[in-house]
């Protein structure tokens, strides 16, 4: 007979989703099980978010002292290792992962390191190093993630990898083909031709980060051409070819002709897909929506009045900070506190780490002009920014989007050094509700990026200054 246990509540996966939210299970006084196979903290934590992020540090510094060190003096014989990043990228995301366990254990959550597997709508089973252990919950939280989407007949080996194997491998080949120019194909590009890696990134829309605002992808196909990553749109993958040291990819193009791309290897960056089987959760009755992502509420509860699922597996909006919302709005709900649900996931702020950053919420320009009768739309160049120049950075936009009606803030599209930083300022203001009038009034330090900010809402209003 497995050991078996009994807990309030079960989180199944310990992401940025599913620990925060055992964390806030156990402040609201719950007994939680914290249920993690692979990675302690997730994708994020240990192959995503904060590795990339230092990578893309060091790719900065690569950049700087390599094609800038004129513009700052830097002389003499430079060179960049690559494996001091790789190493750096690690140590990083090694340190976050321990404070996971820190915090599990300083909030008395019980962890449990093996595969969960679930047996019926009130338990799981947990194969652990010293055997299977059957828990019993009141309620559970599904926060199992999501695994790259494949192109069909398309396998991941040494040459066509995916993100994973791409960020845990110590070294850069001389050139790739990144298939998709969303955020994670345009920030690997970003590093690797730091680092010297020819890249060419290919994206079947007809722009970079399709689903930003178009002067976004306009900025940043500048970006790309200034780094000499190569950007093919309009074209579709047809296949890979492999031989032992070299892939062809062939390509669609939108004009009907045929093209082809040799490289030492291929990323596949075309999204995720909700990891939905593989864990009984046919067992539980939880039912899945359309596109195989795990069908939740505003407050994140599934069909299974016991059961939630929170983050990448709900495949509402897959970025970090949204799984960990949903993580609080989880716990907080089955302990009882009736907090707000979660309606508009296009509020929700998103983030490309490259330099100068991308942060945007609410709709595009175009989504806006379909949706709203009558709008205000502002955008000033960060070329006019004196901070952005102090930075060496000179580069990129602030445009905000308002109703015209309620004169209040819809949307906002950044590309500016620390844009993620940026962006908080008018989330707040647009969730709060307040006018464009009264955030004319608020003054901005002198000099500093936030100024750009100061200076779009001058436009919503009338009268921008340094423009
Ligand atoms: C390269 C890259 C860069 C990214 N950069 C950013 C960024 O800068 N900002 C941002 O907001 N987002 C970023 N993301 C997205 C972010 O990583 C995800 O949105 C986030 O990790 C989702 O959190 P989650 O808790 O839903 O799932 P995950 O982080 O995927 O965690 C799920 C966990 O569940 C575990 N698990 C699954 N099934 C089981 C089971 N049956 N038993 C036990 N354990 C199980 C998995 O091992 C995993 O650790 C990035 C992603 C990638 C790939």
């Amino acid at each position: 007979m497995p050991d078996s246990q009994t807990f309030d509540a079960v989180v199944l996966g310990a992401g940025p989703g599913g620990y925060v939210a055992a964390i806030r299970l156990a402040q609201l006084g719950k007994s939680v099980a914290l249920i993690e196979e692979k990675y302690w903290g997730g994708v994020c934590l240990n192959v995503g978010c904060i590795p990339t992020k230092a990578l893309l540090k060091n790719a900065e510094v690569a950049s700087l002292v390599t094609t800038e060190a004129a513009h700052y003096g830097i002389g003499g014989e430079i060179t960049v290792d690559y494996s001091a990043a790789f190493n750096r990228s690690r140590q990083v995301s090694e340190g976050r992962v321990k404070g996971i366990h820190y915090l599990t254990k300083k909030n008395g959550i019980t962890e449990f390191e093996g595969r969960g597997t679930f047996l019926s709508a009130n338990s799981i089973s947990v194969a652990t190093a010293s055997g299977d252990v059957v828990i019993n919950f009141t309620n559970a939280i599904i926060a199992a993630g999501a695994s790259p989407r494949q192109i069909p007949g398309i396998a991941f080996t040494e040459r066509v990898v995916n993100y994973e194997q791409q960020i845990l491998s110590q070294e850069l080949p001389k050139s790739i083909v990144i298939v998709g120019a969303g955020p994670i194909g345009v920030e690997f590009a970003f590093v690797m031709s730091s680092y010297g890696t020819e890249v060419t990134i290919v994206e079947a829309q007809d722009r970079a980060l399709p689903l930003e605002d178009a002067d976004t992808s306009k900025e940043i196909a500048k970006l790309l051409r200034s780094k000499k990553i190569n950007l093919l749109t309009g074209a579709s993958l047809a296949g890979i070819d492999e031989t032992t040291d070299a892939v062809t990819v062939n390509l669609n193009l939108a004009n009907g002709e045929a093209k082809q791309l040799v490289a030492e290897k291929a990323m596949i960056a075309i999204g995720f897909g909700a990891n939905v089987t593989g864990y009984g959760l046919e067992n539980t009755g939880v039912e899945l929506a359309p596109n195989k992502t795990i069908q939740v509420n505003s407050h994140l509860q599934t069909n299974v009045s016991s059961i939630y699922a929170i983050g990448d597996v709900t495949g509402k909006m897959q970025l970090a900070h949204v799984a960990e919302h949903q993580g609080v709005v989880a716990a907080e709900t089955i302990a009882g506190a009736e907090p707000a649900g979660i309606d508009d996931y296009r509020a929700m702020p998103r983030a490309i780490f490259t330099t100068p950053q991308v942060a945007s919420f609410g709709p595009t320009e175009e989504q806006a002009r379909a949706e709203n009768a009558e709008l205000l739309v502002s955008k000033f160049s960060m070329v006019a920014n004196g901070k952005a120049h102090a930075l060496g950075v000179p580069a990129g936009f602030v445009k905000l989007i308002a109703d015209a009606g309620t004169r209040k803030l819809i949307g906002a599209h950044i590309v500016a050094a620390d844009a993620s930083e940026l962006i908080a300022e008018l989330t707040l203001a647009s969730s709060a509700g307040v006018s464009i009038d009264d955030m004319n009034h608020n003054v901005h330090i002198h000099p500093t990026l936030s100024e750009g900010i100061q200076e779009a809402i001058h436009g919503l209003v009338g009268e921008m200054i340094n423009a």
